[in-house]
């Protein structure tokens, strides 16, 4: 049997993205395919169109013509959770047509009666899929047999999913296939299978769905190309690639992907890092523990529920109660704190933070990081926080004091750091200022952990006035070098620097 690849880019280029698009007319096809940039590949859902049927060979051409990226197509049934209602003949002819004027592939669906047929008698690549209606199907790994006996360029399968680790079955079998020499797309749809898209291509997909760039995306849970592009890197990504992963919820606007990513590709790790957003932390970690992730970034809201997971803790993490990072052991997960030496790491550049006596607003998360490690470093620590047990608890446990808002007035302070969310962009319903400027006496160090402006009020305001600033920016990408180091290992200085330059690009981005 002959098996026609589908090598579109250049040898050894690693998975392709292909942007899928559905409109209901040519004009429409045309919109959206002038804004398809970042794709290697581009897939027409001639199902969507109003009348596919009088679709011609001048249509494929003039779509072929205007694409920036070889145009394939694909006309789902209703049976197959498309929208053709027509009659099997029409919908084969149509696809014939489509490869005989120009298609870069064919994508059929192994339900079809023709499949067979049509793979042995067609002229461009054909993918064969198959899309199950529910999470977890009985018949995964006979269906895979399946295709891979029907010889397709590539074999896809598809699956919801209800929760990331929906995807460990499937992506297992996208493995087992690959691993046989079939060229596979395996992934599951929906928010909850977005990461499965990605981790798909760390094991050597041929293929990666992105979301059209005009209009509603045609499938749920795919990324836009110049995220997978840009931010992941996809393009560098081989088989074999280790994966790290941010979990958190919700993490759209996390730094973290971009940082990760670009320090990887800068130091040559075949590592590549993916955000993983769900409500719940078990089953992020279920399907990070199946597919062999190195390390897990632990974000808001999990940094207390990932403590259970940990096999081992490191002692900061341990007293404070939180982890922000995960590495892989042999025996599990060994939890770290890398917020409370980012913080130390931080200040230490500009103050001495023995027997300083510190403020600090919020009783987070963040506060709790900086409370703990001041605390270790000597530091006198004071809380200050708009409702009241949070903070008095932390207080008793790093053997500070609790305080009102006001204490700045009365009392002086060397450093000061607002752990809380007032200045970051987008927050209109918070106060400018954690405090009123006129606070200040101008010898303070002030720390601001908000990185998002980089410049927050607080901060501008503290330099005017003669505070030593330091931006949350400074700690965000020393906990992350910590996070990068505890994954790789290696020498302690090396990705500050391309990781200060790749936040700032980051940031300037949006
Ligand atoms: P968190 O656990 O949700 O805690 C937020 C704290 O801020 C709570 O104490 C909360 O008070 C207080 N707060 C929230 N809105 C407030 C308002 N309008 N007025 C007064 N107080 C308010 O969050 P977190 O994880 O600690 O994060 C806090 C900030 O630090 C965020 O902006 C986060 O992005 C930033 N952060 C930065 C880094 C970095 O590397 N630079 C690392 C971690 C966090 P209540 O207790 O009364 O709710």
């Amino acid at each position: 049997m002959t098996r026609r690849s589908l090598q579109l880019g250049p040898a050894g280029s690693g998975c392709q993205i292909c942007i899928s698009m559905a409109a209901p007319d040519e004009a429409g096809l045309m919109r959206g395919l002038a804004a398809a940039t970042g794709a290697d590949l581009i897939e027409v859902r001639l199902d969507a169109l109003t009348e596919p049927l009088s679709c011609g060979g001048h249509f494929f051409r003039a779509l072929q013509s205007r694409a920036p990226a070889p145009v394939g197509f694909t006309c789902r049934p209703v049976w197959e959770g498309g929208r053709f209602k027509g009659a099997e003949g029409e919908r084969r002819a149509l696809l014939e047509r489509a490869a005989r004027s120009g298609a870069a592939f064919v994508d059929i669906e192994q339900d079809a009666d023709w499949a067979e047929a049509f793979i042995a008698d067609s002229s461009v690549p054909v993918i064969l899929s198959h899309h199950w209606q529910a999470p977890r199907p009985v018949d995964l790994e006979e269906r895979a047999e399946r295709m891979r006996a029907a010889g397709p360029a590539i074999a896809k399968l598809v699956t919801p999913a209800m929760t990331p680790a929906d995807a460990i079955p499937l992506l297992a079998a996208g493995a087992e296939l690959m691993a046989r020499g079939q060229p596979t797309a395996a992934f599951c749809l929906g928010a909850a299978g977005s990461a499965s898209r990605v981790l798909a291509v760390s094991q050597g997909a041929a293929l990666i769905y992105a979301a059209q760039p005009i209009g509603e995306s045609v499938a749920a849970g795919q990324w836009r190309a110049e995220v997978l592009r840009d931010e992941l890197l996809l393009p560098r990504w081989r088989p074999g690639f280790s994966c790290c992963a941010l979990a958190g919820d919700p993490i759209d606007h996390s730094l973290s992907p971009a940082i990760f990513n670009a320090t990887f590709a800068v130091l040559e790790q075949p590592i590549g890092y993916l955000p993983i957003a769900f409500t719940e932390l078990d089953p992020v970690l279920d399907l990070a523990e199946a597919q062999g992730l190195r390390g897990i970034s632990v974000t808001m809201p999990f940094k207390e529920a990932a403590v259970r997971r940990c096999a081992e803790l490191d002692p900061m993490a341990a007293a404070m109660g939180a982890v922000n990072t995960l590495v892989r052991s042999g025996q599990g997960w060994r939890g770290y704190n890398t917020d409370a030496g980012a913080i130390v790491s931080a200040l230490s550049d500009v103050v001495e933070i023995s027997r300083s006596r510190v403020a600090i607003f919020g009783a987070g998360g963040a506060a709790r990081a900086a409370a703990f490690a001041l605390s270790a470093q000597g530091a006198a620590i004071t809380l200050c926080n708009r409702t009241r047990p949070r903070v008095d608890d932390l207080a008793r446990q790093v053997g500070g004091r609790a305080a009102s808002l006001e204490a700045l007035t009365t009392d002086h302070y060397d450093i000061i750091i607002n752990a809380t969310p007032i200045g970051m962009a987008g927050r209109t319903e918070d106060p400018p200022m954690p405090f009123p400027a006129g606070w200040l006496r101008g010898d303070e160090v002030v720390l601001d952990l908000v990185y998002r402006p980089r410049q927050t009020a607080l901060l501008r305001h503290a330099a005017d006035r003669g505070c030593t600033v330091v931006e949350g920016l400074e700690m965000f990408v020393r906990q992350a070098a910590q996070q990068y180091r505890l994954w790789v290992g290696g020498d302690s200085a090396a990705p500050l620097d391309i990781m200060r330059r790749a936040a700032e690009k980051a940031l300037q981005r949006g």
